[in-house]
């Protein structure tokens, strides 16, 4: 499925947290990790990788997961949804969950991460398939070299 064309406007829950994105995703992905379980209470987190210069964010953050290095999850200070979430060494990406886009349907996930974490009966449309995580930056640049090809 190609996405729309940016910009994105996404929303927290209580809309105290709003972000707007100007460039186009550069990779969908669905994560079946136990963290991700826990952190979004469902059998896996939907995620959108976006240019970080590309995103910007209104309302007030805390962080929460673990809140250490090197994951930084951000959560609306107010009602606590989950935003995104930034990678030590990956400064130059930012990890939106995709459900607070306003267009959250046309983002399915392109590949899913973590199946060996799976619930056996969590089912997503993505046509690239992980046990872990891929293991080298040229392995995710060509995912999302695939990606971009639609
Ligand atoms: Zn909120
Ligand atoms: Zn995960």
């Amino acid at each position: 499925m190609r996405h729309p064309n940016p910009p994105y406007h996404g929303t927290c829950l209580c809309g105290a947290v709003e972000v707007h994105v100007t460039a186009p995703p550069l990779l969908t992905t669905a994560c079946h990790c136990r963290d991700c379980q826990k952190l979004t209470a469902s059998a896996f987190s939907l995620t959108t990788l976006f240019p970080s210069d590309s995103v910007s964010c209104t309302g007030s953050l805390i962080r929460g997961g673990h809140r250490a290095a090197p994951r930084n999850h951000s959560f609306c200070a107010a009602c606590l949804t989950f935003i995104y979430s930034r990678i030590e060494g990956a400064e130059h990406r930012i990890n939106l969950r995709t459900s607070i886009l306003d267009d959250a349907p046309l983002f399915p996930p392109f590949v899913e991460l973590m199946t060996v974490d799976k619930m056996p009966w969590a089912e997503v449309p993505a046509t690239r398939s992980f046990t872990h995580f891929p293991e080298t930056s040229e392995e995710l640049q060509a995912l999302m070299e695939a990606f971009a090809r639609g």
